[in-house]
């Protein structure tokens, strides 16, 4: 019965992911989830049914539109492949509980950030407004280790990454801050400061081969978003784990 869940978990996630992709392109538009046909970004075609099943019509259209054979983003069916992933991996790690909830909720404001991040280099206000209030409620609901944890968490995220735009004037913008007080609140503290270790070794890891072959050095401008999230994943995911483990080394 556990593996026909975990299956049902990753198709209602690549279907999420789909409307993630959505909602993240239609960022700068007056209205979130307003109803609107999807359509080919090159030639406005509207997609038809079958251009619109996740991952697979990517995969039967080579890549391209079906009209104008202009090439449709990698980034869009691999979101929505890694969304089913983290759904499946979020029932898998923790059942059906309370906290399951926190997760699914945790994986889709990080999907549509990384594409709204990824594509207009922006942590949408009003998409952390969204999901705000539902991690306040469900951590008043299912607190983590103690009460205080989630809210020393979010102070201690969101002032990190203050005290890091007021020292450096640049390099990571207030949607990172934000966003860092959202993900104190889902960790709680001291997990908050684990996410924040390992956001920085995933941005100095991925920012390498960028700031080597550029001209411009340090000065060109990357999305520090995508780091913040994976790195959070971590922790969430792993980071018990990986605390016991690094202390049974000493
Ligand atoms: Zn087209």
């Amino acid at each position: 019965m556990e593996i026909i869940w975990t299956i049902y978990f990753f198709i209602i996630g690549i279907v999420f992911g789909s409307f993630f992709n959505v909602v993240g392109l239609r960022t700068k538009k007056e209205k979130l989830f307003e109803q609107q046909r999807s359509f080919c970004p090159h030639c406005r075609h509207t997609l038809s049914a079958r251009e619109l099943v996740p991952i697979f019509s990517y995969l039967f259209q080579k890549g391209k539109c079906r009209h104008c054979k202009k090439r449709i983003s990698p980034l869009y069916p691999t979101m929505e492949f890694v969304t089913g992933c983290l759904f499946a991996y979020s029932y898998t790690h923790l059942g059906f509980r309370m906290e399951l909830l926190t997760a699914l909720l945790m994986v889709s404001m990080f999907m549509i950030l990384m594409v709204t991040d990824l594509k207009y280099m922006l942590i949408p206000n009003r998409v952390l407004l969204f999901f705000l209030p539902l991690f306040v409620v469900l951590r008043i609901i299912e607190p983590l280790d103690s009460w205080w944890s989630p809210w020393v968490g979010g102070f201690v995220g969101f002032s990190i990454i203050a005290l890091i735009i007021l020292l450096s004037r640049g390099g990571m913008g207030a949607g990172d801050m934000k966003l860092f007080g959202v993900i104190g609140i889902i960790l709680g503290f001291p997990n908050v400061l684990l996410a924040f270790f390992f956001a920085n070794l995933v941005g100095l890891l991925y920012s390498m081969p960028l700031i080597i072959g550029s001209k411009k050095g340090w000065k060109k401008a990357v999305p520090f978003g995508p780091a913040i999230i994976i790195g959070s994943l971590i922790t969430y995911f792993f980071g018990e784990g990986l605390l016991a483990w690094y202390f049974e080394l000493f």
